[in-house]
């Protein structure tokens, strides 16, 4: 259920493409209104390319948000503060053991008044919460394991009183 949800959202980066009125392609930079230059086929300028692909990168792939957060918490266990080896693949941090947490499970954005519709509110979903830096900590998978089976028996007991999750 996880993996379906995890590769069902994602904003890809050509989301961002944007035309004029007459359909020619414009700067990908999400307020920049001049139109692409070459070497760029997407970006009006060095510094628009560097911009937005720094902002896209950092708020909307995973691998990347992920990598952030391995570091951010020393690649220690934020629930056993167990250290475990990382190694670098492709400039992002990895782990055998080490698992990225959403600390309020993605399932509920429903329930918190998010859509996952229009790039406008895929934009706000996934900054505001998916990606939000403070949702998100590093966990073992041995922990990780244990927080999504407490989190799931929980749900069972508190249906009753309106937390259900979709999909599962
Ligand atoms: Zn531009
Ligand atoms: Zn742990």
């Amino acid at each position: 259920m996880l993996s379906g949800l995890r590769s069902k959202m994602i904003v890809y980066i050509q989301e961002f493409d944007k035309y004029d009125n007459s359909g020619k392609l414009l700067c990908r930079n999400t307020k920049c209104t001049n139109h692409p230059v070459l070497p760029y086929k997407k970006y009006c300028s060095k510094k628009c390319n560097r911009e937005f692909r720094r902002w896209y990168y950092h708020n909307f792939f995973w691998d990347r948000v992920r990598s952030d957060i391995f570091r951010r918490d020393g690649y220690t266990c934020q629930i056993c503060k167990k250290e475990f080896l990382f190694k670098y693949r492709r400039k992002f941090v990895r782990s055998a053991n080490l698992e990225c947490d959403h600390i309020i499970p993605r399932s509920l954005y429903q329930q918190l008044g998010y859509k996952y519709d229009t790039l406008e509110n895929k934009i706000k979903v996934t900054i505001e919460f998916f990606h939000n830096h403070s949702n998100l900590r590093t966990v073992c998978r041995d922990c990780h394991k244990q927080v999504t089976s407490t989190f799931l028996s929980n749900k069972f007991k508190k249906e009753g009183q309106g937390i259900i999750l979709e999909n599962s």
